[in-house]
């Protein structure tokens, strides 16, 4: 049997597997998405660490790492501040530096912090240059620093050295602990998002109690219960061939080509015993709206297409 009499006779089983399907390739590609993604951020976060290995090798020679910040940063007007209120500004200076190198990549020759200004030692200036021209961070790196700017604002280093080292100590662990993360849809997902697509695509479970054709309302637009009072059940895009439901006619036995907007109120329908008018038919289905919304020229376009 093809799936057009299998959709006949159960709809929404069709339905689920068309969704199933699609659902398949569709959540294949974004777990493939998924997957570059993952790849491109462990390449991030090595380069991170290659630079700041790069910083490390480049600083390491200039002063004893105690001294390093206040030695390199010399400002102009050193006797009218505070001893530490200008430490305090050179190691917001070093923090400056760090952010131009990975996010700006180029180095300035000055800083001006709290309003005093302060110059970069020429070797340590030439240092940084250096580092640049060996290890310029990618764009994309660059602009990832330039993302998270703020952190920079409130971090000052006192010593660049064991900074640098402690960072770089860091390096396998968060490597690590990123590369175990789970990395696929199922796993980041939190919001149902298969089953309730699927809810979406499989719509209203009930079938017009004549034709069997599927309620085709989104009852989730009306906060009341689906069949209740102007939340009924309607097939909103035309009913099915009664003949679907095994209708036929009582005299000739011929099946019953009417569609449910076609019968008069005063026809009667035979179900098992009980002899029935349409229009009480429809009164005791009352959680149903048996007309559709189609005019009468689409009702018989469809109606034609049987
Ligand atoms: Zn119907
Ligand atoms: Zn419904």
């Amino acid at each position: 049997m093809t799936w057009y009499f299998d959709y006949i006779s159960n709809p929404t089983k069709i339905i689920e597997q068309f969704f199933i399907q699609l659902w398949i390739n569709v959540k294949k590609e974004i777990d493939q998405n998924l997957l570059e993604r993952k790849a491109f951020c462990i390449k991030i976060i090595t380069e991170f660490f290659y630079c700041i290995q790069g910083m490390l090798d480049s600083v390491r020679h200039l002063d004893p790492p105690n001294k390093l910040i206040d030695e390199i940063f010399q400002s102009d007007a050193s006797n009218a501040l505070n001893i530490n209120d200008e430490l305090n500004d050179k190691n917001q200076c070093m923090v400056r530096v760090i952010y131009q190198y990975m996010a700006e990549q180029r180095i300035p020759l000055s800083l001006t912090v709290n309003r005093t200004t302060y110059h970069i030692r020429e070797d340590a200036f030439k240092a940084f240059q250096s580092l640049i021209q060996q290890r310029r961070p990618s764009n994309e790196l660059a602009k990832i620093i330039k993302k998270i700017s703020s952190v920079f604002e409130n971090i000052p280093i006192s010593n660049l050295i064991a900074f640098l080292e402690a960072l770089l100590t860091e390096r396998e662990k968060i490597l690590r602990d990123f590369n175990q993360i789970p990395c696929n849809f199922d796993h980041i997902d939190q919001h149902d998002t298969y089953a309730r697509l699927l809810d979406k695509v499989r719509g209203c479970p009930d079938l017009c109690p004549c034709c069997r054709r599927p309620c085709d309302v989104d009852h989730t637009q009306i906060k009341s219960n689906p069949g209740s009072l102007y939340n009924e059940h309607r097939c909103q895009s035309g009913h099915n061939l009664r003949a679907m439901n095994g209708y036929k006619f009582e005299t000739t036995n011929e099946p019953s080509l009417l569609m449910c907007e076609q019968i008069k109120d005063d026809q009667i329908l035979i179900i098992g015993p009980r002899r029935y008018q349409w229009l009480d038919f429809k009164r005791y289905h009352s959680d149903w709206i048996f007309e559709s919304t189609l005019n009468d020229h689409e009702l018989n376009r469809l109606h034609g297409n049987f």
